[in-house]
């Protein structure tokens, strides 16, 4: 059964450098309203009314939508009673009012980008606010009753330092929030930056060091690496993402959604024109063959820090993992690049480094 849903909100007031997501810029208040119509119609027809565990608003920018805007879209779905409800914002789209407005209308959550906290690399990298800015709306939304906030944080950017990079992480953690995300900078097709590369941008050698010492520096702070990407205090993983990460189904609304329901992955046309104009939404349907989600299950489960389960694996695809993936696995036990744990497999922090090379062994012996 379906318990969870996430919802596009492609709106930007300008693309940052490094961005390829899908989201426009320009937009007015007149259009975001026809938006919010246009996503409560999509709900209406494809919602089966599941109480749902997880609702996630992203983006684009969802806090540039009006606090009545998202509870309007709140008040179309069943929630269960202790559901994570979460709202990705941009610290230049929001004060304490707004916060406070957001709180009302049933966010629980936030997910703020942060990026970081050097005004010199955020204005490089074409963020609208400053390091100021991010710690205000930090402790606005506290001031506001939020007690589950999550940051965002990317590693590598222009002229970054490793120094800068963990200094950043350090203000995050006396900050005293919740849940951190790193990501490390990737030149994307469509990105400003893919046209226009920037100079000073880390390589891989410094990346990789970025990303070992955040892991040391977090696990020490009290946070939990739940994730390739993801780090947690106790109890304050991200339920909506492990329900990606667990591969289970969702809801995708919105333009450029993607979701996966009926054994079916789609993806929702992006641009708005038709968007607005086709009655069904969905404009790429696949159905996943049984050996595709074997993958993905594999794929999905070794991003865990947990890892996979062999049981559960060889249960639910009729396989012996140990059996079929056998050189694989001891490839990369011997390289300490996989460890073995009571319940089956997981990555090394060596391993988190390499994962595209692991994975994609997995994916097509
Ligand atoms: S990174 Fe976020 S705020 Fe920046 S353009 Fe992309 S979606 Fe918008």
């Amino acid at each position: 059964m379906v318990q969870s849903a996430y919802i596009h909100i492609p709106f930007c007031k300008s693309k940052c450098g490094y961005c390829s997501f899908v989201s426009y810029t320009g937009s007015d208040s007149s259009l975001r309203k026809k938006y919010v119509e246009e996503l409560i119609l999509e709900i209406k027809a494809e919602y089966k009314s599941e109480d749902l565990k997880t609702l996630y608003f992203g983006g684009g920018t969802p806090s540039l939508t009006e606090p009545e805007g998202i509870k309007k879209i709140i008040q179309n779905i069943s929630l269960q009673p202790d559901a994570e409800v979460t709202l990705e914002i941009n610290p230049e789209t929001v004060d304490k009012s707004r916060l406070t407005q957001y709180k009302k209308a049933g966010i629980n959550r936030l997910s703020i980008g942060v990026q970081s906290f050097d005004d010199d690399i955020l204005k490089a990298i074409g963020r609208i606010h400053t390091a100021d800015k991010a710690i205000k709306t930090i402790t606005d939304a506290k001031d506001a009753g939020f007690k589950n906030i999550s940051l965002d944080f990317i590693y590598g950017l222009p002229s970054q330092s490793l120094q800068s990079f963990t200094n950043d992480l350090k203000t995050a953690v006396q900050l005293d929030i919740e849940h951190i995300s790193l990501y490390g900078l990737k030149i994307e097709e469509g990105s400003k930056f893919f046209q226009n590369p920037p100079e000073n941008i880390a390589d891989d050698d410094l990346q990789a060091d970025m990303y070992l010492a955040a892991i040391e520096l977090l696990e020490q702070a009290g946070f939990k690496h739940y994730e390739i990407s993801n780090f947690s205090k106790e109890g304050f993983e991200s339920q909506h993402n492990l329900n990606y990460w667990n591969a289970n189904e969702y809801y995708g609304f919105g333009a450029a959604a993607h979701g996966y329901t009926n054994n079916t992955r789609y993806s929702n046309y992006c641009d708005l024109k038709n968007y607005f104009e086709k009655s069904s939404k969905k404009q790429y349907l696949h159905s996943q063959t049984k050996q595709e989600k074997l993958e993905e299950a594999i794929f999905l489960g070794f991003r865990k820090a947990e890892g996979i389960n062999t049981n559960e694996l060889n249960r639910n695809f009729d396989i012996d993992f140990e059996k079929e993936y056998k050189s694989i696995l001891e490839k990369f036990t011997k390289t300490k690049h996989l460890l073995k744990t009571p319940s089956g497999y997981c990555l090394s922090n060596e391993g988190f480094l390499i994962s595209n090379i692991i994975l994609s062994d997995f994916i097509c012996c």
